[in-house]
C-alpha cells in the first residue's frame, strides 16, 4: 500500500492511466540492479529513484575523475576521487529517501556476477565495455532476469530490451570484434539512451506498453533521428540458443 506522502510524491505518474496506484505499488515492490554508474548509470539511477523503485543496487568499481563530469551527472566537483557508488548513494538518497539504495564497489566478473544480481527483478546494462555486457547478458539468460541494454558513442546511442528465453539477446545481435576501450561521448547521448532504458524498466515492472524487444533502437544525435532494426533470435546463439539452455 502507498502512504499519503507517496501518493503526493508520485501524483503525476499515478495519474497515468496505465500506471495508477497498482502500478506504483509494483514499482515500490521492485528490485533493480544497475551495472555501472557512469554516463548511462547516472540518468538511469536518477530517474528510477525518482520513480519510486523499492530497491536499487548500483555496482561500480571506479572513483570519480574530472573527465567523468561531462556526462556522469550524478557526480559533482565535490565528489572528485570519491568512490562512485558512495557518491551515487548520497545523491540518490537525497533525492528519494524511501528508495533503498545499495552501493557495491566491485568489478563485475564471471565469478561474482551471479551473486551480484541474485534476487533482482531486472538488470540494467550501464556498462562501458562489451566483454562485461556479455557477462551480464549470459547471466541474465541463465537466471531468467530481463536485461535492458544501452550503449553510447559520440553523439550516438542504441538500446534494446532482452526478455530471456523469449526474445533476441545481445549476443544474437552482435558477435563482432570488441571495440576500442576509450571512446568519445557527449553527455547528452547517455542522457537520451539512459532515459530510454529507464522507461523500458518502468514499463516492464508495471507490465504495460510495448517493449523494445527484438528491435534495436539507434539514436543519431547529430542528424537527430531514431532508426530501428529488427533483431531475430538466433537459435544457434552461444548465449541463448536452445543447446545452451539450462532448465
Ligand atoms: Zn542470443
Amino acid at each position: 500500500m502507498l502512504t499519503p506522502s507517496e501518493r503526493e510524491r508520485y501524483d503525476r505518474q499515478i495519474m497515468i492511466g496505465e500506471i495508477g496506484e497498482k502500478g506504483q505499488e509494483k514499482l515500490k515492490r521492485s528490485r533493480v540492479v544497475i551495472a555501472g554508474t557512469g554516463g548511462l548509470g547516472s540518468p538511469i539511477a536518477i530517474y528510477l529513484t525518482a520513480a519510486g523503485i523499492g530497491v536499487i543496487r548500483v555496482i561500480d568499481h571506479d572513483q570519480v575523475a574530472l573527465s567523468n563530469l561531462n556526462r556522469q551527472v550524478l557526480y559533482w566537483e565535490e565528489d572528485l576521487h570519491r568512490k562512485k557508488v558512495d557518491s551515487a548513494r548520497t545523491k540518490l538518497r537525497g533525492l528519494n529517501s524511501a528508495v533503498e539504495i545499495e552501493g557495491i564497489t566491485e568489478t563485475i566478473t564471471e565469478d561474482n556476477v551471479s551473486r551480484l544480481v541474485e534476487g533482482f527483478d531486472v538488470i540494467v546494462d550501464a556498462m562501458d565495455n562489451l566483454p562485461t555486457r556479455y557477462i551480464l547478458n549470459r547471466c541474465a539468460i541463465e537466471k531468467n532476469i530481463p536485461f535492458f541494454h544501452g550503449a553510447v558513442n559520440g553523439f550516438e546511442g542504441r538500446a534494446m530490451t532482452i526478455i530471456p528465453r523469449e526474445t533476441a539477446c545481445l549476443r544474437c545481435m552482435y558477435r563482432g570484434p570488441v571495440p576500442q576501450e576509450k571512446f568519445p561521448v557527449i553527455g547528452v547521448a547517455p542522457a537520451v539512451i539512459g532515459s530510454i532504458q529507464a522507461t523500458e524498466v518502468i514499463k516492464y515492472l508495471v507490465g504495460i506498453g510495448k517493449l523494445l524487444t527484438n528491435r534495436l533502437l539507434i539514436y543519431d544525435g547529430l542528424n537527430m533521428n531514431f532508426s530501428e532494426f529488427i533483431i531475430n533470435k538466433n537459435p544457434n546463439c552461444d548465449h541463448c540458443g536452445s543447446h545452451v539452455r539450462k532448465e
